[in-house]
């Protein structure tokens, strides 16, 4: 059985003292989690407080984004040495928002996973449609090439550190999710994908999560499904109470 994976991703929300609060609350609310992995993944400039409050704890840390030069004149951009210099261990990739706003392609989504992955991160890979392409009936053919095309030279040992994240762009951020069996459909397709292009070994084993509007009334129908191992919440993480509520979701599906 996979583990289920439950990570939080803070956006552009929450200033150090916020995070500070936040971290806090949520720390108390998942102490007595043991079977799920939480990651939290606040904006970069949260990541070195949220790592000092997080010792000792039950939760991991990522980062929202990267740029895949180690180092340069890259001007408001950050490498995966200085996260991993944070104290994280994730990187979220390829958000449909960074596509959307920062013109991020699958190229660019490909060499920062491989940068990621040089200095001992562990990308959180996001892909999904747009609700026109789903309309037109093209969502496998999107998630293949969005896959294909950022794992490109990406071995089946480093698929070992990857978390690959459907998150159908129509779902995010709107309220409206896909339903428990328009998401297991297509991370069963991805599973399938990954069995072709790696192994069958490799796609048993690895994690993926679903994304957009997961919430605690809509958990646990989403991670009982069998491909769903867990999700990447927005929204909902930004509160402890929220955020612990889907965690709690995520334990209780391991219980059983
Ligand atoms: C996300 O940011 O990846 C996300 C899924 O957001 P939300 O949960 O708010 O839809």
């Amino acid at each position: 059985m996979r583990q289920k994976v439950i990570a939080g991703n803070w956006k552009m929300f929450k200033t150090v003292s916020d995070a500070q609060e936040l971290v806090r609350e949520l720390k108390d609310k998942v102490q007595h989690i043991v079977k799920t992995k939480i990651i939290l993944c606040p904006p970069a400039t949260n990541l070195t407080i949220v790592n000092s409050l997080l010792a000792d704890s039950n939760i991991k840390l990522g980062a929202q984004n990267l740029f895949w030069e180690p180092e340069g004149a890259f001007t408001g951009e950050i490498s995966a040495p200085m996260i991993v210099s944070t104290g994280a261990q994730y990187v979220i990739i390829g958000h449909s928002e960074r596509r959307q706003y920062f013109a991020e392609s699958d190229d660019t989504v490909n060499m920062k996973i491989k940068s990621a992955l040089k200095h001992g991160l562990n990308p959180i890979l996001c892909v999904g449609e747009m609700l026109e392409q789903r309309e037109a009936g093209i969502t496998e053919q999107v998630v293949k090439g969005q896959l294909t095309g950022a794992l490109a030279g990406i071995t089946a040992d480093d698929m070992e550190n990857i978390i690959i994240a459907y998150e159908p762009v129509w779902a995010i951020g709107t309220g409206k999710t896909a339903t428990p069996q328009q998401a297991e459909e297509v991370h069963a397709f991805i599973r399938k994908l990954i069995a072709e292009l790696y192994q069958d070994s490799t796609a048993h084993r690895i994690i993926i999560q679903y994304g957009g509007s997961v919430k605690p009334d809509n958990a646990a129908e989403l991670l009982g499904q069998p491909d769903i191992d867990g999700a990447l919440v927005g929204g909902a993480c930004l509160q402890a109470e929220s955020f612990s509520a889907i965690i709690a979701a995520a334990e209780e599906q391991q219980n059983i």
